[in-house]
């Protein structure tokens, strides 16, 4: 993008992560509220409406939160019988307690090393007759080569569910993932790429799974203006902790103390993933339905959701070419095609945490990713299956930012960064 800025590398780091929101989103809350009318509206549908002509599915179903919108899906999918659902065991464990709290059994499946996503082949020769579902997850924005599974499940009366949650905006082979299975999850969290603060989407072609999920979300009331407050006011202050002035001189030291002082309550903080635990139904403040405020939110976050998406790409590509033959990494695919919309960058380094703390000691701000191997989980013990695969990625993650503000010349600083550490080790 600028090739000048891109060879002074930058000293001054920017933070490992900053959320999709932007001011006028703040302004449409306050908006909102003094006007009363966060609770009010049409533009749930309106945003249903928008999203099936994006993805060309016939039925959209806006949810409070993505998860409600997997437990939906699965719930929908199983029935006496066939109550397997094949799934990858590296995503967020409440995706796992989604399955469970639809009376779903889970299949863990391993992921191949490289994407980070489930092996189709694998989940493919996992399908019996007691499969009712499998699901795929497009991890860290990358698309998961699903048009044979697609094909197999069709023919074995399994319905393909895709966790699109992290990936939206991806196409494979020019169709938008979420839309190749029987039915797809969208994310409108406030850690993805596309935000209403919290929100999801379950996207299908099928008539009678959208009847059936506006049923089961019918009787549940709004979110209530309080917790999307509580959330609002979360975000604007990530957004104030990460803004790059109060970074570089405040938020940064207080991370790179965390990490490398091991305070647990400092990344307790920045850690999603932190006590796993079983919910074997659906949990009391699930049960609700998005506002029509986030559904605005959302609305005005989706013509720029594009021009983000390339960006991330572009310096997904920078990466790409400045970690080429670094030794003792193992980087992503790389598709410029629009197949991987790179969430993230994600590499896999075997010392991760010393590379992490190198990196910080050197003022790089970088995170690890926190997803564990849920099917190695104790409290998923019941459902345990062998995923080395698994199990080694999910403890060599590391995530090199690719959010457009980073730019080009962190992104080269980074890279330049993290090459030198794996070179020296290699020594
Ligand atoms: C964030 C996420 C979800 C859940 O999204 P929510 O909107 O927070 O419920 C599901 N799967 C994956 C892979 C995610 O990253």
């Amino acid at each position: 993008m600028n090739a000048t800025r891109a060879l002074t590398p930058p000293r001054t780091p920017l933070p490992r992560y900053r959320i999709y929101t932007r001011p006028k989103m703040y302004a449409t809350v306050l908006g909102d509220l003094v006007r009363r009318r966060v609770q009010l509206g049409t533009d749930v549908s309106r945003l249903e409406g928008a999203l099936g002509e994006r993805f060309g599915v016939r039925h959209v179903v806006v949810t409070a939160q993505a998860r409600v919108a997997i437990h939906l899906a699965i719930k929908n999918a199983i029935r006496p019988g066939r109550r397997k659902v094949i799934l990858s065991p590296y995503t967020i464990f409440d995706v796992v307690n989604m399955v469970i709290a639809a009376g779903g059994i889970p299949v863990f499946a391993d992921i191949e090393r490289k994407t980070c996503n489930i092996d189709p082949a694998l989940a493919e020769s996992l399908i019996d007759d007691e499969t009712g579902a499998v699901m795929v997850t497009h991890l860290h924005g990358l698309a998961c080569d699903i048009d044979r599974l697609a094909d197999v499940c069709k023919r074995a009366g399994v319905a393909l569910i895709e966790d699109a949650a992290q990936a939206f905006g991806a196409k494979l082979r020019g169709r938008p993932v979420g839309a190749i299975g029987h039915a797809g999850i969208v994310s409108f969290g406030l850690y993805k790429n596309i935000t209403g603060f919290y929100g999801g989407a379950l996207l299908t072609n099928d008539a009678a799974l959208a009847d059936a999920a506006r049923t089961e979300l019918a009787p549940f009331p709004q979110l209530e203006t309080k917790s999307l407050l509580h959330r609002v006011i979360y975000g604007f202050q990530t957004d104030i902790a990460t803004h790059p002035i109060l970074f570089r001189s405040f938020t940064f030291k207080l991370f790179r103390m965390g990490t490398l002082y091991d305070i647990a309550a400092l990344n307790q903080r920045v850690d999603p993933e932190k006590d796993p635990t079983l919910r074997d139904q659906l949990p009391e403040h699930y049960r609700r339905r998005i506002t029509p405020l986030q559904a605005r939110l959302v609305l005005q976050h989706l013509p720029r959701v594009d021009l983000e998406t390339h960006e991330r790409i572009a310096i997904a590509q920078r990466y790409a070419e400045e970690l080429e033959g670094t030794p003792g990494v193992l980087l992503p695919p790389l598709a410029t095609d629009g197949s991987h919309i790179y969430a993230y960058y994600p590499v896999q380094v075997a010392n991760r945490k010393h590379v992490l703390e190198t990196l910080l000691r050197r003022g790089r701000d970088l995170a690890i990713q926190h997803l564990r191997n849920t099917a190695d989980l104790p409290c998923f013990a019941q459902w345990k299956r062998d995923c080395p695969n698994t199990r080694q990625t999910a403890d060599e993650v590391l995530l090199l930012p690719t959010y457009p503000r980073y730019g080009h010349a962190q992104a080269v600083a980074t890279a330049r960064a993290l090459r030198t550490v794996l070179t020296e080790a290699a020594r």
